[in-house]
């Protein structure tokens, strides 16, 4: 099947009889005949379903749809993109360990990696994305068990190279983690250029409508754990919590690393998918092409637009010919802007950024990219304000700096809006 194809019918088929779209298993329990039968999968002897905490149909459906848009061997839906990057980090890192992030990365991960898992006895060098590989590889030490990246990084719009970190992390011995919320599967596909694991917010493009909170990991399955002697104990050495099993061994290469997160951190941690927005999920990936057409399309006009416009200095959209990220997204994204975020700075104040966004009347304020709605943002004031004045410009924001989502709307509305806002605050 083709991309497009596969956004509509992959993931679930049908026996005869059965609904025509993914069923919501609005259920947590599942019935058995015997106590023997029960066990076996309690004790992972066997396949099935029993508390919707570690799984779910409607979820598993949905999580394998992705997996087969991202070209994965397994994928596991989680409560939240946070959780999704946690989880794909904490599901193989542990206290002792050390993880090297690019530091052009989503505010909330910035604070995952250099607040929360350092608390947690997890060290986290932060690299800039732009280093050599050279560079790069004098971050890593004996204890590194990951390398984290974003493909196109929230709000900075820094495009991740991809094969560079690869390079890095295997040379390590190491995986390479990506997170592909910006661009989504439609525009870009991180396991083409060596990247191991790939997270997404699904909130975001995947979903498209701000209407569900939630995550995904997928596995390329093309890790090999086994091969890295004991830097991965929880996947190669037997887990006393289920009777002594290897991961690696007991469910292989392509699903050990999801079901250990689906039977591990699930069980003690929890932050699934719920069923029910599982389903929401699923349904508008079936729109997910049409959409990133046109949230890309409008967001190469309007960024045209803004370059030229008397009252806006800067314009950041890899789409631009002009733009330092424009030959690395020409290399590792079907459509160069990436996706419908774009961010340009003004000939101002910080005041004249609020009163600008105060001004529009079609692009409204909201905490959110990638809805079918345009929505602005100012970054420094909101989700990026639990950053010091020392962290901010690591992640490439600045004071003045307005982050706008490009919508599906008429392009001619958004536009008229932008110049209007312009004017009434420059008058
Ligand atoms: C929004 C976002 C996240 C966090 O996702 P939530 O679903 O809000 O928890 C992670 N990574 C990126 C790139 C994001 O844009």
């Amino acid at each position: 099947m083709e991309f497009n194809t596969k956004c509509l019918q992959a993931g679930y088929e049908p026996g005869n009889g059965d609904p025509r779209q993914i069923p919501i298993y609005q259920n947590v329990t599942w019935y058995f005949d015997s106590a023997e039968h029960h066990a076996k999968i309690f004790n992972l002897e066997e396949a099935g379903y029993f508390y919707s905490r570690l799984s779910n149909p409607t979820c598993d459906a949905v999580a394998a749809r992705l997996a087969a848009l991202e070209g994965g061997a397994a994928a596991v839906l989680t409560s939240s993109g946070q959780t999704a990057s946690f989880y794909s980090v904490f599901n193989i890192c542990q206290a002792g360990d050390h993880l090297i992030s690019a530091s052009q990365v989503y505010g909330g991960t910035y604070n995952l990696f250099a607040v929360t898992l350092p608390k947690m006895g997890i060290e986290v060098t932060f690299v800039d994305a732009d280093a050599s590989l050279e560079e790069l590889q004098a971050a890593v030490r004996p204890n590194t068990k990951a390398v984290y990246g974003e493909t196109l990084s929230n709000p900075s719009l820094k495009v991740l190279d991809i094969e560079k970190f690869a390079d890095l992390a295997h040379g390590a011995g190491v995986p390479l983690i990506v997170d592909n919320t910006f661009p989504t599967p439609f525009n870009c596909r991180p396991f083409e250029h060596g990247a191991d694991i790939v997270v997404h917010s699904t909130t975001k493009y995947l979903d498209g409508h701000a209407s569900q909170l939630g995550g995904v990991i997928i596995d390329s399955g093309n890790f090999d754990w086994l091969a890295q002697g004991d830097k991965y104990p929880g996947l190669t050495q037997p887990d006393d919590s289920y009777h002594g099993i290897v991961f690696a061994e007991q469910f292989g290469q392509p699903a050990a690393y999801i079901t250990k997160i689906v039977t591990s951190l699930f069980r003690d941690l929890g932050a699934p998918a719920a069923p029910q927005n599982a389903f929401i999920l699923g349904m508008n990936i079936e729109s997910l092409p049409v959409r990133m057409e046109r949230h890309i399309g409008n967001a190469q006009t309007i960024a045209e637009w803004l370059k030229e416009h008397k009252n806006v200095t800067h314009v950041n959209f890899p789409g631009l010919a002009s733009d330092p990220e424009h030959a690395l997204a020409n290399k590792y994204f079907d459509i160069a802007g990436g996706c419908g975020v774009i961010s340009f700075e003004l000939d101002g104040s910080r005041e004249d950024a609020a009163n600008f966004l105060n001004q529009l009347r079609v692009a409204r304020i909201a905490t959110h990219v990638s809805d079918a709605r345009t929505c602005v943002l100012h970054p420094a004031s909101t989700t990026h304000r639990q950053l010091s004045d020392e962290q901010l410009p690591d992640t490439g924001v600045t004071p003045t700096l307005v982050r706008i989502s490009v919508g599906i709307e008429d392009v001619r509305d958004l536009i008229a809006d932008l110049d209007n806002a312009l004017k009434a605050t420059f008058a």
